[in-house]
């Protein structure tokens, strides 16, 4: 069967076309600009050239024809006709606690979708605007939710909770969900596998370390602890997220600023982590660069976010770990950040093997043999999670 993936913002849309036996990325691309001046598509077969259209997209339907024309058409299609797509997958950013797991959507799933929209009002609106233009384009298809909180469902009250008044989470449900789900996951289950042991009796560290970045304790193959909250911006320093502040340094420099709260989150998301830190960028390799011509800032912006990659908190809540897994476009590509990370954890018995740590774009265990606990590089893959959900929901 093929899967057709969709992942929905609410200006841009990723999708991927999968073929659930083979698991081969039959096409994949990216609809930009949706609703703004200068929208296009990009489409890319396997094996095939990069195409991209200039062409308006009024709405998030008109992007998705465009994605089943592109997929279809006579020339550089993958299918001859929608027939061939046996399912959507759709990448959901919060299913709050209604959602334990992925879900296929019916009516009743997209009314309890639209209820967690207070709490990822930037997400989940354009999530269910992609439901809703795949539906009208693809009416008897199924279609299966796959939310970046639902792993996390797992983790204890004592996890959970924050340190505020009770009511909040009976009235509000305001409580750590943790994001990235999917990733965490695959990665967790991919770590097992390649170390050839039982998911079901392994503790692991994911270190998912991206633009946004998150740490998981996955214990036994459940979650029990991760870094962000209520929403994406509690936890680990990341490329623009400043991570965990102290709520009374916010308000300290609100009154300094003369900011309001929405102009202080605005710089918590958009303008802190690594960026704020450096004043160079987001992105590591020029942060690194930086560095390395001297830049003081900017090697102080790194040590701080490996420093702050709390993989001994992770290990404690499980009272041990067996093994430690980086992902993400950080966490794959850059072995500086894995070896620094490691070296705070000299004290687990960790050791890394640097031929290994060097190497790109595998799944791969960078740790000596000696070393008391593995330490693997796996290449996360969220669309293959969730075309594998899919098919779950849907055979
Ligand atoms: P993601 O959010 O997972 O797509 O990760 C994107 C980030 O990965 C970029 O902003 C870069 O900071 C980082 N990244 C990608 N490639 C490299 C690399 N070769 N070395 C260091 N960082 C990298």
């Amino acid at each position: 069967m093929n899967i057709l993936v969709i992942n929905c913002g609410s200006s841009s849309l990723k999708y991927q076309l999968i073929n659930s036996a083979s698991e081969a990325v039959l096409a994949k691309g990216l609809c930009e600009r949706i609703g703004i001046e200068g929208s296009q598509i990009t489409y890319q077969p396997a094996g095939g050239e990069k195409e991209v259209t200039v062409s308006p997209m009024p709405t998030h339907t008109q992007a998705i024809q465009m994605v089943l024309d592109a997929l279809t058409n006579d020339k550089t299609g993958v299918i001859k006709s929608l027939d061939e797509v046996g399912a959507v997958g759709h990448r959901i950013v919060h299913g709050g606690e209604a959602f334990t797991a992925s879900t296929l959507i019916t009516e009743e799933a997209v009314k309890a979708i639209e209820e967690c929209s207070d709490l990822a009002p930037l997400h989940n609106p354009a999530n269910l605007i992609g439901i809703r233009a795949c539906q009208e384009l693809m009416p008897n298809t199924p279609m299966v939710g796959v939310f970046d909180t639902a792993f996390h469902q797992t983790m204890p009250e004592k996890a959970y909770l924050y340190g505020l008044p009770y009511e909040y989470y009976e009235k509000y449900k305001v409580r750590r969900y943790g994001f990235h789900g999917t990733s965490h996951s695959y990665v967790s289950k991919r770590t097992a596998e390649v170390l050839g042991r039982p998911y079901d009796s392994l503790k692991t560290v994911v270190c998912h370390l991206g633009n946004g970045s998150s740490i998981s304790a996955v214990l036994n193959g459940k979650s029990v602890d991760t870094s962000m909250g209520l929403t994406p911006l509690e936890g680990l320093v990341m490329g623009t997220r400043s991570g965990d502040v102290d709520p009374g340094a916010l308000q300290f420099i609100m009154h300094k600023e003369n900011m309001d709260i929405d102009q202080m989150l605005n710089v918590l998301n958009k303008k802190s982590g690594v960026y704020g830190m450096s004043g160079v960028s987001s992105d590591f390799r020029d942060v690194e660069n930086a560095a390395n011509d001297g830049n003081k800032k900017a090697e102080v912006a790194l040590e701080s976010f490996a420093y702050r990659v709390y993989v001994g908190a992770y290990a404690a809540a499980m009272s041990g770990v067996d093994a430690i897994a980086f992902t993400a476009g950080v966490g794959e590509n850059d072995k500086i950040t894995r070896k620094k990370v490691c070296e705070y954890l000299g004290f687990l018995g960790i050791e890394i093997d640097d031929e290994a740590n060097s190497k790109r774009g595998q799944e791969i265990v960078i740790s000596t043999p000696d070393s008391k606990v593995s330490v693997l590089v796996i290449p996360t893959n969220e669309e293959l999670a969730i075309a594998r959900e899919t098919l779950a929901l849907v055979k």
